[in-house]
């Protein structure tokens, strides 16, 4: 068996292996139109009423990341998929996989922490499953979850509706989650001050569905972050996306776990936050509606659709000059959510 023949933790990140894995194995086998836009949730029709559903899996390293913790992300991503969809989230599963002697308290707290933050979610955890597997055979506790939430009337958000001369916004600083858990595997030294961003987004979601169709297309930039969240939504486009660098929010404390790793913070995940594509019109009024909110202080509009390069992004840098950007092969970080 050859290199090339062999899972890469690649696979599972935000880069290029990811997307071609997507790609080759996944969408040539399942060819159901709802899962064919390969976004945060299928949307699907039952009897007149409109559903997301999404499923994801966690496996968070380590599992109890300062402020994003392997049960509250469990909650809050699949929330927040729901959330950006333009759904109301309703009902989450939760499963289990433990190794045979993780702690049973701090299994509880992974518990406690989904349970707290379904309450703040306003969802309900309905169903689940709990498996054992022997030592050595897992890494600790991993979660799976599924998500379904009703898509209002009148909602409709896709990459098809971005037009050039759209804005970009985001919710707030970028790669709090990724530099939260950066610090918490101790690579870096001992480190203390940096919190996970993790939080669901549903206020900010509900705040920017006001917007009627100034709103085009919601997403939240986890694995690869903002940058990845934009090559996706303009990947197969034929408009572009630029983006501002000095004007993208990072946090001080990021930006300087970001210096000391050498990775990029707009390609760190963020868990609580949403990049939103506006109308021009709308980005004023977004960014009114997201700052009344604790969670959308640090709005910022920080790219815009352009008509060239076509299905690319170009990021535009203080110095005045601009690079394409590629995205890496691999994530810079596997395993944060
Ligand atoms: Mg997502």
């Amino acid at each position: 068996m050859s290199g090339r023949d062999r899972v890469r933790l690649g696979h599972g990140g935000g880069g290029r292996l990811a997307r071609s894995f997507l790609e080759n194995e996944i969408r040539t086998r399942f060819r159901s139109p709802a899962l064919a836009a390969l976004d945060d949730a299928a949307l699907l029709e039952i009897e007149g009423v409109r559903l997301a559903f999404t499923t994801d899996g966690f496996v968070v390293k380590p599992p109890d990341v300062p402020g994003g913790d392997a049960g509250k992300l469990a909650v809050c991503g699949t929330v927040n998929d729901l959330a950006v969809s333009g759904a109301r989230p309703l009902y989450v599963s939760l499963a289990l996989i433990v190794e045979e002697g993780f702690s049973m308290s701090g299994l509880g707290d992974v518990l406690e922490s989904a349970a707290r933050a379904a309450e703040r979610a306003g969802v309900q955890i309905v169903c689940g499953d709990t498996k054992v597997v022997g030592r050595g055979e897992a890494d600790g506790v991993f979660l799976t979850t599924a998500g379904i939430g009703v898509v209002d009337h009148g909602v409709s958000l896709g990459t098809d509706r971005i037009e050039a001369g759209d804005r970009l916004i985001v919710s707030g600083a970028v790669g709090g989650h990724g530099a939260a858990v950066l610090a918490a595997r101790g690579e870096l030294g001992e480190m203390t001050g940096i919190a996970s961003d993790c939080a669901p987004v549903t206020d900010l979601t509900t705040a920017l569905r006001g917007l009627g169709r100034d709103l085009r297309y919601m997403t939240d930039p986890t694995r690869g972050g903002l940058l990845s969240a934009a090559v996706e939504m303009v990947s197969g486009l034929g408009v572009g996306m630029t983006i501002d660098e000095p004007s993208v929010p990072v946090e001080g404390p990021v930006a300087a776990v970001c210096g000391l790793a050498g990775i990029d913070p707009l390609m760190l995940a963020c868990e609580g936050r949403v990049a939103a594509v506006v109308s021009p019109g709308g980005a004023g009024p977004a960014l009114e509606a997201l700052r009344k909110l604790e969670a959308g202080r640090g709005a910022a509009v920080v790219g815009e659709v352009v008509g060239e390069p076509a299905g690319r992004v170009v990021m535009c840098m203080a110095a005045g000059t601009s690079r394409l950007v590629v995205l890496p092969e691999e994530d810079p970080l596997p395993r944060i959510c």
